[in-house]
């Protein structure tokens, strides 16, 4: 089962919650000057936990699809497992960069639902892509391929 949405105002409280958590890698526009910081990985609030714990708990993480979702699936079967944490993202079609929630509920070994994203601006389904290997993307000020990690302000943790 895919449930598909847009990027919710929300995510900004939680990168805000995370900031000292998780891994930001900051991006910078050479040609614009215009910066972004990306996280990637779990953090206190954003972890794998099995889905009736994630349940009991009154505050609501992720989008309320998602929730939704998680609580029909828990109501026939109790013994499921939620993975969870930010992911990088990146729009085929523009190239452009996102960072989400990703959810993935698993059945034992078998995926049961799998987060997916669209873009704002040209609805493409986003694509997992691997910060580490990133090199440049399109700026979302300018449109430039001019954004770039700016490691003299990578924040590291663990
Ligand atoms: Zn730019
Ligand atoms: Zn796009």
């Amino acid at each position: 089962m895919r449930i598909c949405f847009k990027i919710n105002s929300f995510l900004a409280i939680f990168k805000e919650i995370l900031s000292k958590m998780g891994n930001a890698y900051p991006y910078r526009c050479e040609h614009c000057g215009y910066e972004e910081s990306f996280n990637q990985g779990h953090g206190f609030l954003i972890h794998s936990q099995p889905v009736v714990e994630y349940l009991k708990h009154h505050t609501k993480l992720f989008h309320y699809k998602t929730d939704n979702l998680l609580r029909k699936l828990a109501k026939t079967n109790d013994d499921l497992f939620l993975k969870a944490g930010f992911q990088v993202y990146k729009c085929p079609k523009c190239k452009v960069l996102y960072d989400k929630i990703e959810v993935v509920v698993y059945n034992d070994e078998k995926v049961v639902h799998k987060s997916c994203f669209r873009c704002n601006k040209c609805h493409s389904r986003l694509k997992l892509t691997n910060i580490h290997r990133l090199k440049n993307a399109i700026c979302p000020r300018c449109h430039k391929k001019t954004f770039q990690i700016n490691h003299s302000h990578q924040q590291l943790w663990d």
